[in-house]
């Protein structure tokens, strides 16, 4: 596909952030470029707009960047998965590792109904521990995750063969 290389270009990559030795993957540069930005929510558009899908579950926040946009062209509804303690209604929690340390994301628990066709969207995949708790979240409501997407993903994540949990991985780039 010949987009994929222009969204490529579009991240920009900061070193050293948020700590020495991390290769930061910039995504808002790809937010500044109206036609790269549309190119890369059109991508997943076309991938899953036949897919009887009625979730989009975005993680917080990046996959807040890019979930709603195909969520409203593919006619699915938006959820959110949030950091602990700010989603106000009744919630399901999955704890999940970090490189050092733990966190939690959350969901509210009317949001989906069971047998509900979901993708899970985030920005960068990298060991995959928070998209397996997305998934684990999804599916204890008895949701079905067909797939989760990220525009960008590690090498270490290539290494899983493309996917997780048992669940198909679909990712645009690698980083530069
Ligand atoms: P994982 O759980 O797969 O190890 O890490 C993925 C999560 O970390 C994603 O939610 C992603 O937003 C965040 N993340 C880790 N490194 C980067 C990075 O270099 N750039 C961006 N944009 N997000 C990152």
């Amino acid at each position: 596909d010949p987009r994929l290389q222009a969204i490529s270009d579009a991240i920009r990559v900061i070193p050293h952030f948020p700590k020495p030795g991390i290769m930061f993957q910039d995504i808002t540069t790809l937010l500044l470029n109206h036609k790269v930005f549309k190119d890369t929510v059109d991508i997943f558009v076309d991938r899953y707009k036949d897919m009887d899908i009625s979730v989009v579950a975005g993680i917080e926040a990046r996959g807040f960047m890019f979930g709603p946009s195909i969520a409203l062209a593919i006619g699915a509804k938006f959820v959110p998965l949030r950091k602990p303690g700010k989603l106000p209604g009744d919630v399901i929690s999955e704890a999940y590792e970090l490189e050092y340390g733990k966190d939690c994301l959350e969901m509210h628990i009317d949001a989906v109904q069971r047998g509900e066709r979901a993708v899970v969207i985030d920005d960068l995949v990298a060991t995959g521990g928070t998209l397996s708790a997305a998934i684990k979240l999804l599916e204890s409501m008895e949701a079905e995750v067909v797939e989760c997407a990220c525009v960008i993903g590690l090498p270490e994540a290539k290494g899983r063969q493309s996917r997780l949990n048992g669940k198909p991985l679909y990712i645009l780039v690698e980083p530069r």
